[in-house]
């Protein structure tokens, strides 16, 4: 492999390789364009490729492939942009950018939809809510589908209708060859079981099948706040509250000071603040009773929790993520929500010092907990929550003192981690990779990359590394 920073600024002789037959846009340095292809949704990383190969469809993506590999390029692929240790953009390189190939078609009799790899999760809920279907992708509208899927895609929907990955039938994939092959339970079904949690790891997925599944056009959902001083009786009370609760029933918890939007009352602007946000899968007055113990519970300063179209609902967190603000996360699996657990929670949460940090814990379980751990590549389906301990600043202005938060708060749970979700790790080393699939499934990955991507030509993801561990 060339050392990325010898092929920038990369040769116009070079380039004229690709560029011949190429239907999409080839951005290099002094393009016009090239400034704002090479931003990720995450402002804190600020990487400059020697090329960016901006794909118009699957021509475009093998042609690109075969030039990284002919040319020994470093590779970085981009579906939405939001991995969030930057990981579909490099220094020097190629990166291949499927961001314009947005083709979804939905087959509402077969209940079926097929999504190209730079759609993004508002696009896909829109053409599928058009005939009340649905697939379970996940909470911002302005994530990738490709990434989020390939690493599994946690959701709203999952208690009911899975992980992403559950409801996936079929891929297109380019290999590191530069061949494009198909995967799904009766075709290269070693392959099918890698892309469903492996992440990028054994080829470009160009395309997608998903199964659709019915939700609301409507559903009650939304979130309900406290005061964070209530943060832990709210916490006791809920762990308790959806230990009983139906498979329809999903709940993130938020713990933030409360931001200065519309619907928030002026008074209660930067105060901190405990929220549990639900989404009820299922007929409105079938929620209303679940939800109703919750919202009857202390002394909610804020009850957002009402019908509203699924469409709104997905869209709830956008305003709260923005692109090119800093982030800095670290994520943990734990079983249970024990008072030690909420006692580490608060007392972190207390501190939260940037008006724009707000961690969601993700409630795991239901329909997605049942399917065997061996089933898919996806690591953790035992995993009572998901903590996915955000932190972000506007600018660099403040940006150290809130990794060092996330750092502590995560250091404080490590007694109680059980695994981690690989869409949420930074870049953390081989051994947190292991972590997230568990030795056995990391060992069948391995053996799988060497098959597909033997000289690791896409390495700039959650990086399964092809060579035999001793
Ligand atoms: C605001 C925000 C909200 C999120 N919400 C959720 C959520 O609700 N549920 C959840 O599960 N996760 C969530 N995540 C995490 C998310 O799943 C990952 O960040 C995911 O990687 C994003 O996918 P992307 O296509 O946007 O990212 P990119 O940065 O484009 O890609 C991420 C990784 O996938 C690889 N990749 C992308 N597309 C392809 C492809 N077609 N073929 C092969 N490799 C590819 C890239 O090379 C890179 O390694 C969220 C992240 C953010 C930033």
């Amino acid at each position: 492999m060339a050392d990325a920073t010898e092929l920038s600024p990369m040769g116009a002789l070079e380039i004229a390789g690709l560029r011949d037959g190429f239907r999409g846009e080839l951005l290099s340095p002094q393009d016009s364009g090239y400034e704002d292809a090479r931003k990720v949704w995450n402002g804190s990383i600020n990487r400059f490729p020697a090329l960016i190969a901006r794909c118009a469809g699957v021509a475009d993506v093998i042609a690109a492939v075969k030039f990284a590999k002919d040319n020994g390029l470093l590779v970085a692929v981009r579906g939405g942009g939001h991995s969030f240790p930057g990981l579909s953009v490099c220094d020097g390189g190629l990166v291949i950018d499927l961001s314009p190939m947005k083709g979804i078609r939905v087959d509402p009799e077969a209940r079926t939809v097929r999504a190209q790899a730079g759609v993004l999760l508002g696009e896909l809920d829109r053409e599928t809510q058009a005939f009340g279907l649905a697939v379970p992708s996940g909470i911002v509208t302005h994530t990738g589908l490709s990434g989020l899927a390939l690493g599994g895609g946690i959701n709203w929907l999952m208690r009911k209708y899975g992980l992403t990955v559950d409801q996936l039938l079929s891929v297109d994939l380019v290999t590191a060859e530069g061949e494009l092959v198909k995967a799904s339970v009766s075709e290269n079904a070693d392959l099918f079981w890698g892309v469903r949690g492996g992440g990028g790891n054994f080829g470009i997925v160009t395309d997608f099948e998903f199964r659709l599944n019915p939700v609301g056009p409507s559903v009650l959902a939304g979130p309900i706040f406290w005061l964070m001083e209530e943060s832990p009786n709210v916490l006791r009370f809920y762990r308790e509250w959806i230990a009983e609760a139906p498979d329809e029933l999903m709940t993130i918890v938020i713990h933030r000071k409360a931001p200065p939007l519309p619907f928030v009352p002026r008074e209660l602007h930067g105060k901190l603040v405990v929220g549990v946000v639900c989404c009820y899968a299922g007929p409105i007055e079938d929620g209303e009773k679940v939800v109703k113990p919750l919202k009857e519970f202390g002394s909610p300063v804020l009850d957002l929790c009402a019908p509203k179209p699924f469409l709104a609902h997905q869209a709830m967190f956008d305003a709260s993520y923005q692109h090119g603000w800093w982030y800095y996360m670290r994520a943990c699996d734990v079983a249970e929500l024990t008072d030690d657990v909420i006692d580490i929670t608060v007392e972190h949460s207390l501190r939260i010092n940037s008006p724009l940090t707000a961690f969601p814990i993700w409630q795991r379980g239901g329909a997605a907990g049942r399917v065997g751990e061996d089933e898919t590549a996806f690591g953790g389906r035992g995993a009572g929550y998901t903590f996915n301990i955000t932190a972000a600043t506007e600018t660099a202005e403040g940006f150290d003192e809130e990794r060092e938060w996330v750092r502590d708060f995560w250091s404080a749970l490590e007694p109680y981690h059980m695994g981690v979700y690989v869409n949420f790790l930074m870049e953390e080393g081989e051994g947190r990779i292991r972590q997230a699939y568990g030795a056995k499934k990391y060992d069948r990955l391995k053996a799988l990359k060497r098959r597909y991507d033997p000289d690791n030509l896409f390495r700039l993801n959650q990086n399964i590394r092809p060579d035999v561990t001793v």
